[in-house]
């Protein structure tokens, strides 16, 4: 299939036929094991080819390694400069790397649009970064003395992600990671390598115009979780930043650390909002259909368990079906669809088995969860959002099923509220609805959720860039894009400098 933006970009990273297994400096077809890619709009093939092989990921480590070693000595805000023509070439070409995501992913237009936009922002953030990468001066106990910390790159680093941001949190790891003068090679999720490779041919683009830049400074890797494993075992790679499911993480995490290698986990959300008798419904009823059903439930942030005062319940659920009866399903690609497909048969497979558990588990099912059939493209696994009445401690309620599920269960007292939430075992995003500053301040508190977001007013998805993105618990403890997320990319050397004539020992140390 030809896509605009290849041929916008002159780049040949696919045919009609076939696509590129290493995108970037040496750019080549695969030797590996083969792969066909398909569109969860309607099932059809986009493309197929092979993936990279052990050997073709070995040379491309060899060759990040050796941009590295360039980059590193560039000043950081010519690493910024790069970082900022990306964002413009990506921002000439917005509509048309949308286009990938909504075929590849099955984003509606809107939020492919919307993922492009946070790389754009990224970019602009990171240009900022690349002349505030400080260090502290620190008063030394010593005459004579002074002492200071210095941020160095890293080195090479592994960036595995998941399908569902297929562009936005690459941008995250390799615009920050880039301008603190790392190399970065990525491999993208197997299931979206086309969003991978539209954004190598942006940054080729800019590549020609900077020869100042190593050209491995940024490679791309098709491959599966053989290619995943073998890039966070490599030593070479001291940090691996990897998007995804629980269990890949744990497989990763101790992967890396079994050679001490460093990674930075984005994992699995099970996120919920407690919805306070003061809330502002309408304002909350909102928040909990974007959130809910979003992405058509699979964003890491989606909604997944509402919490619902108890005197609220019946109207809250009621209202609720109302609104999800006139959700727009159908091709993301058509104008007013709100809800697109599945990934791919294995969700709707998961979907169902997680709504049988619930059913078992004294669950009622409100609305939804069936598949969709009329009026969508055949082909795609298109589903009514499903809403589900159920005990806060059944045990699938538990679990991170990436579909659009939301289980509702109803609290009396705020205490119970909190540890309700806080009972499950991821820790990404959250939120409190009230307009009592006493309840939202305590969710906000030490003591109330235990999550790495915590909202007020806002549903759990659709964070901005500035701020650090991540979750604690299974969720993998890493932050990411904003705040000081930029250190995870870097290592703090502590230097002290004697500029006096005398050798003095730290803690009054005598010696000789
Ligand atoms: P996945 O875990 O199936 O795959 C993610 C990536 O990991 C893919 O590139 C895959 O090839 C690779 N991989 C799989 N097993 C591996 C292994 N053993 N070693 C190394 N790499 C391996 O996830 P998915 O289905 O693509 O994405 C959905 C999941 O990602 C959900 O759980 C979602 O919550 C999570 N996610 C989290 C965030 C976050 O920021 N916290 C963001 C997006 C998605």
């Amino acid at each position: 299939m030809t896509l605009a933006i290849f041929s916008q970009l002159g780049s040949g990273y696919t045919t009609d036929k076939t696509f590129m297994a290493v995108a970037g400096d040496g750019a080549m077809p695969g030797d590996g094991d083969p792969l066909i890619v398909s569109s969860p709009i309607d099932g059809k093939d986009l493309t197929r080819g092979k993936m990279a092989s052990e050997q073709q990921v070995n040379s491309v480590i060899l060759q990040a390694q050796h941009a590295f070693e360039r980059l590193r000595t560039l000043p950081a805000p010519v690493r910024g400069e790069f970082v900022r023509r990306i964002g413009e070439v990506a921002r000439e070409h917005k509509e048309a790397l949308a286009e990938v995501i909504s075929l590849e992913a099955g984003k509606i237009t809107q939020e492919a649009l919307g993922e492009v936009q946070e790389w754009i922002d990224i970019c602009d953030f990171a240009t900022g970064l690349s002349r505030q990468l400080y260090g502290l001066t620190i008063a030394s106990e010593r005459p004579g003395h002074r002492m200071m910390e210095q941020w160095h790159p890293l080195g090479p680093l592994a960036v595995i992600t998941a399908f569902n941001f297929p562009m936005a949190v690459w941008a995250w790891n390799a615009m920050l990671g880039i301008v603190c003068g790392n190399s970065i090679i990525w491999k993208p999720s197997e299931k979206t390598p086309l969003c991978a490779l539209a954004v190598q041919a942006v940054v080729d683009k800019v590549l020609d115009d900077m020869p100042e830049i190593p050209r491995s400074v940024s490679t791309v890797v098709i491959g599966d979780r053989d290619t995943g494993k073998q890039l966070s075992g490599d030593s070479r790679i001291p940090l691996v930043s990897a998007t995804g499911s629980i269990p890949m993480g744990k497989k990763v995490a101790q992967t890396v650390a079994a050679r001490l290698g460093r990674s930075l986990l984005e994992l699995g959300g099970n996120n919920a909002m407690i919805l306070a008798p003061s809330a502002d419904l309408d304002l909350a009823l909102r928040a909990i259909v974007f959130s809910a059903v979003g992405t058509a439930g699979q964003r890491c942030t989606t909604l997944r368990r509402l919490i619902c005062h108890r005197s609220l319940a019946d109207k809250v659920c009621h209202r609720l079906v109302k609104a999800y009866q006139t959700l727009p399903i159908g091709n993301p690609r058509d104008a007013g669809t709100l809800v697109g497909p599945l990934i791919d048969q294995q969700s709707f497979n998961a979907m169902q088995l997680a709504l049988g558990e619930a059913l078992r588990e004294g669950g009622q099912v409100l609305f939804g969860g069936d598949q969709v059939l009329h009026d969508v493209p055949a082909g795609g696994f298109y589903v009514r959002p499903a809403i589900v009445k159920i005990r806060h401690n059944a045990d699938i309620v538990h679990h991170e099923t990436f579909a659009p599920i939301l289980y509702v269960m109803e609290y009396d007292e705020m205490d119970e509220a909190i540890a309700i939430h806080n009972e499950v075992p991821q820790g990404l995003s959250s939120a409190i609805f009230t307009e009592n500053m006493r309840e939202a301040e305590r969710f906000l508190s030490p003591a109330g959720s235990d999550c790495g977001i915590a909202n007020v007013n806002i549903g759990t998805s659709g964070a901005e860039i500035g701020g650090a993105f991540g979750g604690e618990k299974e969720t993998g403890g890493g932050r990411e894009s904003g705040s000081d997320a930029w250190k995870n990319y870097m290592r703090r050397a502590t230097n002290t400098i004697n500029y006096g004539g005398e050798l003095p020992l730290a803690q009054g140390i005598e010696f000789g």
